[in-house]
């Protein structure tokens, strides 16, 4: 690989279309897509449209210069987010959201210990049935934001007998510190209109709200139970305030 490339004339006429500018007060995002994605989901093959955006503190018009500088930018050692839509989300009345923040080990590995991998492939099949929506998927909220490497070590204290939000405290962090800014200007480049949000969690319904977003509903996710995760799901609703709507309802890092 040579050092910086410019990006050709014909690839930036080609992605120029693709990129969205959205102003921010601290900066801007900037939106790609969409992009058509099939998806395996529960066997069946489900088309979605892609977007992924790329947070930055300054402002630049300049998608060239944005684009030249991505081969230096490093991003592959950080995480980007991004966002499934399903239907016609700009123009449905009705459409359903999921804020999914990421999770390394139950998204990816399926681990038992949270159900988040089952609340990731549950909310895209309900946004499917539902014919409208988008699930925006979080890759700052790690372990509810403290990051992979301290999700570790917060899972050793919890072996210790630690509860998630004492193991979180203990490590010097704050309970929940995740922010949904970002997602929601992305949300509102895409659509206006009210939205439900698919969750157990007020926090992410109070984040819409305080910015803004018209909010139609919201709908519970509960599900996948077992003995790894009940303790923690537990904690959930007892120390986190997450609402407990069904008998065996309990919820990961929902
Ligand atoms: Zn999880």
């Amino acid at each position: 690989m040579s050092d910086i490339q410019m990006v050709s004339k014909e690839a930036l006429s080609v992605l120029k279309d693709k990129i969205k500018l959205i102003k921010k007060d601290d900066g801007a995002v900037y939106l790609v897509g969409p992009i058509r994605l099939p998806v395996n989901l529960y066997g069946e093959t489900v088309i979605f449209q892609w977007y992924c955006w790329l947070n930055s503190n300054n402002e630049n018009e300049d998608f060239q210069q944005i684009i030249d500088n991505l081969s230096s930018a490093n991003l592959a050692e950080y995480q980007q987010s991004s966002v499934l839509v399903y239907g016609d989300f700009e123009n449905d009345e009705e459409a359903l959201i999921r804020m999914h923040s990421i999770c390394h080990t139950g998204d990816i590995f399926g681990s038992k210990r949270c159900d988040c991998g089952f609340q990731l492939k549950q909310s895209m099949q309900m946004i499917v049935d539902h014919g409208s929506g988008a699930l925006f998927y979080l890759a700052n909220h790690e372990g509810r934001g403290i990051g992979l490497f301290s999700k570790a070590m917060a899972y050793i204290l919890q072996e210790n007998g630690y509860d998630t939000v004492e193991a979180n405290e203990s490590l010097g962090f704050v309970d929940d510190s995740r922010n949904y800014d970002d997602a929601i200007h992305v949300l509102k480049a895409l659509r206006t209109k009210p939205v439900t949000l698919l969750t157990n969690n007020p926090k992410k319904l109070a984040a819409l709200i305080d910015a803004g977003m018209p909010i139609s509903g919201r709908t519970p996710l509960w599900g996948d139970v077992s003995e790894y995760n009940e303790a923690y799901l537990q904690t959930k609703i007892k120390r986190s305030g997450h609402l407990e709507i069904e008998d065996e309802g309990t919820c990961p890092n929902d």
